[in-house]
């Protein structure tokens, strides 16, 4: 199943003009993809040789059509072809993709009821408004701290009641999808299962916004086109988060690709937020490259933070201190004023 060819209403086409359309693809049986723009509206056809039966339907001489176009990149629900307009997501009183930035923080890892807590009042003093932190961890070696899984989402789940931030946090596996569901704001897939085709089927079929990491080798069109896998099962609510990615460089974990902000905004419709923490590896790092984020146009950042990065059970080195984060805060607060937008805030 895929769009083959979009129809593109003209500007304030009346209402009737669009249902006839509406109506006569429907009969021709097509699977339709409404997006409804603040000026016009976008109709996304799909089903098989869909090019030559709409040539021969003349769909392009009804009242109200503007024109109908192949979409001729790969991917065809996620890009600007089909939904010119940004997408703003809404997590009750905060947006993502719009005008305001949104910060993601907390630990690599939920490791204790009292750690968690430390980590969400610090963050949220300092302007965070969502919590971040594994219960489930994908981690390199078997032998690492693996997480503590459903006790981990509680834990989320009690420091969201006595914080009101907003929790994000990893499904690691199709068969955890209903429970992280059940506690999350935002469903994280992880760097490493970014071409995990039936994770990311399973999570577009829920109602919940999916942070959708960039793969550790993957390029542009792979990670749009998994974007692609999550959407036509339904859920259009993607937000992409660049990690950075594998070259030959060791000196950093990952080389972080902040060019990824303007193409993922070129190419799509939707919204992109920048983890320095992994994105580099090392605290020392996070500040500037948070600070490079914001300046090129990203909707949020994603960042590590512990209250004793020495004990940290994952990822100390590049954890911040409850101090380094606000310092971290004070100057992103300050480029986004000077490329006019806002830090989101919880009412
Ligand atoms: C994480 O954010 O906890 C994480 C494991 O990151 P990534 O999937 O980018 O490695
Ligand atoms: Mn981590």
């Amino acid at each position: 199943m895929s769009v083959h060819m979009i129809i593109v209403m003209q500007h304030q086409a009346p209402k009737e003009q669009l249902d006839a359309v509406l109506e006569r693809l429907t009969e021709a049986g097509f699977q339709l993809h409404i997006s409804e723009g603040v000026s016009r509206t976008i109709i996304g056809v799909i089903g098989e040789n869909t090019k030559e039966r709409i040539a021969g339907m003349a769909v392009e001489a009804m009242a109200g059509v503007e024109k109908v176009v192949p979409i001729l990149h790969p991917f065809k629900l996620a890009g600007r072809e089909f939904k010119p307009e940004p997408t703003v997501i809404n997590l009750g009183d905060l947006t993502v993709g719009g005008q305001e930035i949104q910060v993601m923080a907390g630990p690599c890892a939920v490791e204790n009821e009292e750690q968690l807590l430390t980590v969400a009042q610090s963050v949220k003093e300092a302007g965070a408004t969502i919590l971040r932190g594994g219960a489930y961890k994908p981690r390199t070696s078997p032998y690492s701290f693996q997480g503590l899984e459903e006790e981990g989402l509680k834990l989320l789940a009690k420091t969201r009641e006595a914080t009101g931030l907003k929790i994000v946090t990893e499904v690691t596996g199709v068969e955890f999808v209903p429970v992280v569901a059940e506690y999350a704001d935002i469903l994280q897939i992880g760097a490493r299962n970014m071409q995990n085709f039936q994770l990311l089927k399973a999570v577009g079929r829920t109602t919940k916004p999916v942070l959708l990491k960039r793969g550790p080798s993957a390029t542009f069109e792979e990670w749009i086109l998994a974007a692609e896998y999550i959407m036509t099962e339904g859920n259009f609510n993607v937000i992409f988060c660049e990690r950075g990615i594998r070259t030959f460089e060791s000196y950093t974990r990952n080389t972080l690709d902040i060019s990824s902000v303007p193409v993922i905004k070129h190419l799509t419709h939707l919204p992109v937020i920048v983890d320095p923490s992994h994105g580099t590896g090392k605290w020392h790092l996070v500040t500037p490259m948070a600070l490079a984020a914001v300046a090129a146009g990203a909707d949020g950042l994603m960042v590590e933070v512990h209250p004793n990065p020495s004990q940290a059970l994952s990822d100390g080195p590049q954890s911040l201190t409850p101090d380094n984060f606000l310092e971290l805060m004070i100057q992103v607060r300050a480029v986004a004023q000077a490329i006019n937008r806002q830090m989101g805030k919880l009412q």
